[in-house]
């Protein structure tokens, strides 16, 4: 037949309400999907990564060619997306390539170089590009709160008329406890999907193929279909949900999932879309089969920060991902890779990161990203580690998360002020240094705990700079209580902690 139109179907536009597929006619359109091996080799990217990219993407090809629809798909091949873009192109001459907006600026600049290609909106998001560029115009500073309750009113989510529901937009100060001595109450383990003959398929496919890379797959058990993603989500609201806020920032020995939705990947993939998952949420607590806290904390996250870091994003690439505003220059040590430290909270976030591909977000930005904070790495390596590691990651969510938000990289454009802390909020929000040689509220001497002798460097490093932050002030102003002999000390320890002597 002669073609029309070729609808590219990237691997994170598995779904099948995407504007790609506006008109497709089965009897003279195709759709094309690739996998090739740069998608996996760009960034050293961990096999549960890779395994969930393709499980899911075969997964949707199958979907679409029982609906009888003609779908050109490459299994694992060498070279670039653009490279076999073009190859089958040429060979299937399709009067008109159509596409959905990349999620990644990089991809979105090489796919544009196909001659006419049809860029179709990504209505996946709730905020798209021109509206986040509207709420960014003529602000001097872009800040969360703002763009979440225009968000809120915008999509008419949790609102009782003009007003916010329970007469705030924010509940903060209900959520985000510690568990205690006794540890996490109680709970449903979270709905697994056991790999079927396809994923096995995968599994092993990428053992052989991608041996060196870091992760295993023995635990795989992500969703890698909308049906199962579905299921997740029903689990989620049902089993966890009701106590997300609560415990959202909470930590724990052995337990990676606690309160968390595991949604993350289904999301990003498309395989599920926000405005189900908010509805789903607010349905909950209107029913009241969970408290607003919990609902306002988990929506929050969802309406607000995915949609806000994605705008960001748009905003500020190409030039953000080179930012470096605190002058890191620090290699990202080994053990990233590994997970082999005598630092427990960073054994236990990197072992589950490489076991599963996931860590939950006070992980990422309290324990693994801390340490890369105060360590001084360099943003870029901090960020080519997390979009390799988690199963979630797709560079326009991935980045600034990463790079501004944990790094402060961006000087301030994600967060008013570096999230730095010592061992003693791990200590507070976990009960990880009870098991652990080091002592987090020693800073020097043998027992001192790296991230509190780090701490105190990264305020000396940055006396100046910080101090002009207004909130930093209290936190610079502590500096004044050290000695100069202790300042001294601090320093000769970090310097250990940065040979690699400690840790
Ligand atoms: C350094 C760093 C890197 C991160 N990289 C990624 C990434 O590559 N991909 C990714 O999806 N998330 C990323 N996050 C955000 C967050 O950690 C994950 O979305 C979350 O841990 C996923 O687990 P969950 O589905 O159980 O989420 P829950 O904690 O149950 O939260 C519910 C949902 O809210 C959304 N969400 C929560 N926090 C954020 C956030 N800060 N930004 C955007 N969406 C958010 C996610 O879609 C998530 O599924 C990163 C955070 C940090 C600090
Ligand atoms: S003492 Fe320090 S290194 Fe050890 S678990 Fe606590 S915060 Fe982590």
């Amino acid at each position: 037949m002669a073609l029309r139109n070729l609808v590219v179907v990237l691997g994170d536009q598995l779904d099948a309400g995407s504007a790609a597929f506006d008109g497709f006619d089965p009897e003279q359109d195709a759709v094309w999907m690739a996998e090739v091996e740069e998608e996996s080799t760009k960034v050293w990217c961990s096999k549960p990564r890779i395994a969930l990219f393709l499980s899911a993407m075969r997964h949707f090809r199958d979907e679409l060619r029982q609906r009888g629809w003609t779908v050109l798909y490459q299994e694992l091949q060498p070279g670039s997306l653009v490279g076999q873009l073009r190859m089958d192109a040429s060979r299937h001459r399709p009067k008109k390539v159509i596409a959905v907006e990349a999620g990644e600026w990089t991809v979105r600049q090489q796919l544009s170089d196909i001659e006419g290609i049809e860029w179709r909106e990504d209505r996946h998001f709730l905020c798209s590009r021109a509206e986040f560029a509207a709420h960014a115009r003529g602000r001097k500073q872009l800040r969360m709160e703002f763009f979440y309750r225009e968000m809120r009113k915008r999509h008419g989510v949790l609102m009782d008329g003009a007003q916010p529901a329970g007469g705030e937009w924010n509940f903060d100060q209900e959520n985000r406890k510690s568990f205690g001595k006794e540890g996490p109450p109680l709970r449903l383990p979270p709905r697994r999907f056991a790999p079927d003959a396809l994923t096995r398929e995968v599994i092993q496919l990428v053992n052989e193929r991608f041996a060196e890379h870091p992760g295993d797959l023995q635990e795989f058990d992500w969703p890698v279909t909308a049906a199962q993603a579905e299921e997740a989500l029903q689990d989620f609201v049902e089993a966890r949900l009701p106590q997300f806020g609560e415990w959202q920032d909470a930590m724990w020995t052995g337990e990676p999932w606690l309160f968390h939705a595991r949604l993350s990947a289904a999301l990003n993939l498309k395989l599920l879309g926000p405005a189900k998952v908010i509805a789903r949420a607010e349905e909950a607590w209107r029913q009241g089969r969970a408290p607003l806290a919990a609902v306002e904390g988990f929506i929050r996250q969802i309406l607000g920060w995915r949609e806000y870091v994605r705008g960001i994003y748009w905003q500020s690439m190409p030039e953000y991902a080179e930012r470096n505003a605190l002058g890191a220059d620090q290699a990202l040590p080994e053990f990233y890779w590994t997970g082999k430290t005598s630092m427990v909270c960073l054994r236990e976030a990197i072992g589950q990161t490489l076991r599963f591909g996931y860590a939950h977000h006070i992980q990422r930005l309290m324990v693994t990203g801390l340490y890369a904070l105060l360590l001084g790495v360099r943003p870029r390596e901090v960020h080519e580690w997390y979009l390799a590691v988690y199963v979630d990651a797709v560079e326009w969510v991935e980045l600034p998360n990463t790079l501004g938000m944990s790094q402060y990289a961006d000087g301030g454009v994600m967060a008013s002020k570096p999230y730095a802390a010592s061992g003693k909020y791990i200590q507070r929000m976990s009960n990880y240094c009870r098991g652990c040689r080091f002592r987090p509220d020693e800073s020097t001497g043998p027992r001192a705990c790296p991230f509190t002798t780090l701490y105190w460097d990264f305020l000396l490093r940055h006396e100046a700079e910080l101090g002009r932050n207004p909130r930093m002030v209290m936190q610079v102003r502590n500096l004044s209580r050290l000695s100069p002999e202790q300042r001294a000390a601090i320093q000769s320890r970090a310097s250990e902690v940065r040979a690699g002597a400690i840790g």
